[in-house]
């Protein structure tokens, strides 16, 4: 048994079985034990790969969509670059490299990181030195000004609740012990409040998520931005109107069992992106887009061609490879998705 699974076992002996959003941030967040408080989850050696470890490419076409928008936007000084869980800082980096000739830029801008993890934020605080990040434990706290805001694979971390649809009504799934060993089970049928107006598209055995952090994130991105201006690109794994359950776990890259051992695998949900845009108002929302159809329109293409002529070999190959990776149908292209906020009336971003 791991040392959270015996702390988490201990709680629930105590105080009876809990959500599965408690059970994640427990496993994710948790001070001691917690997987972004022990793990760099990231590369070869880590359990998972996200865009901008795969390719510089992605980190600098983001950048400079940002910046576009900044442009479009009258080029507001002072403006805040802001990014939600920006890992070991590449995606930033890249943007920050990208940009370095848009005219006044970098000279309007102040750095912001929201990010939980003590360890990242060292790693954060070495890739991205010379820019003189702020940290920051939420997007509450950050500047009431112009706001470029990306995040990439951030919205999956966030706990979700999980209902299910039964004869009569729904029931939560919730995280008990069975057996000494943590397991999933059903409550007691509860009020339908949130989720009334899904019995019109579930039958009985239908399960529905609901990510009750990620409308309050957006909100405050989005208030900003309504009143202040700016654009918010947020990437993920997900798509349109949550259905099913899609909570899972990985672990050396390869699907592990959520509450085999808690702690030690990354738990994440897929992103429903209907929820980002009820939540947006009142900024804009653009409609949602395949990743792979947002880098072609950045011009992923060419800027493939422009870093290939300076490669050979398995350089070259792995080169190619990641822009397969990033834009291919049947790769991350299609599975992952994007949407912008922006103000209204303002230009839509590119
Ligand atoms: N954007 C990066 C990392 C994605 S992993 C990339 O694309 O490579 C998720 C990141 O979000 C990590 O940096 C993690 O520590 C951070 N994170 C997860 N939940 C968070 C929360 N509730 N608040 C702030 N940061 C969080």
């Amino acid at each position: 048994m791991t040392p959270l699974a015996h702390l988490i076992s201990e709680r629930i002996r105590a105080a009876g079985p809990i959500s599965i959003a408690d059970y994640m941030a427990e496993c994710l967040m948790h001070g001691r034990h917690g997987y972004y408080a022990t793990h760099d989850p990231f590369g070869a050696s880590g359990d998972f790969t996200t865009a901008p470890e795969i390719s510089q490419m992605f980190g600098e076409l983001l950048g400079l969509c940002l910046a576009q928008a900044w442009l479009d936007q009258g080029a507001p000084s002072p403006v805040a670059l802001a990014e939600l869980g920006p890992g070991r800082g590449t995606l930033m980096a890249d943007a920050l490299r990208a940009t370095q000739g848009v005219p006044g830029f970098h000279a309007a801008l102040s750095l912001h990181l929201v990010e939980v993890s003590p360890h990242l934020r060292q790693v954060q605080a070495q890739t991205l030195a010379r820019y003189r990040p702020l940290w920051h434990d939420s997007a509450a706290t950050l500047p009431d000004a112009p706001l470029l805001l990306v995040a990439n694979e951030f919205f999956d971390a966030l706990p979700i609740r999980q209902f299910r649809r039964v004869a009569v009504g729904w029931c939560e799934h919730l995280v008990g012990l069975q057996g000494g060993h943590l397991t999933l089970g059903l409550s007691a049928p509860l009020y339908p409040g949130p989720f009334a107006h899904r019995l019109a598209d579930t039958v009985p055995g239908d399960v529905v998520e609901i990510c009750p952090s990620l409308g309050v994130m957006v909100a405050q991105m989005a208030d900003r931005i309504a009143r202040n201006g700016g654009a918010a690109l947020v990437v993920d794994y997900g798509g349109w109107h949550s259905r099913g359950d899609t909570f899972q776990a990985l672990r050396n890259h390869s699907p592990a069992d959520p509450f085999a051992e808690p702690g030690l695998a990354d738990l994440t949900a897929h992103v429903d992106f209907e929820a980002i845009a009820a939540a947006a108002t009142p900024a804009t929302c653009s409609a949602m887009v395949p990743m792979g159809a947002l880098l072609a329109s950045l011009g992923i293409a060419a800027r493939a061609e422009k870093l290939a002529l300076g490669l050979q070999g398995s350089a070259l190959a792995s080169h190619i490879a990641a822009f397969h990776r990033l834009t291919g149908p049947a790769e991350m292209g299609n599975l992952f998705k994007a949407i912008a906020l922006y103000p209204k009336g303002a230009p839509v971003p590119p």
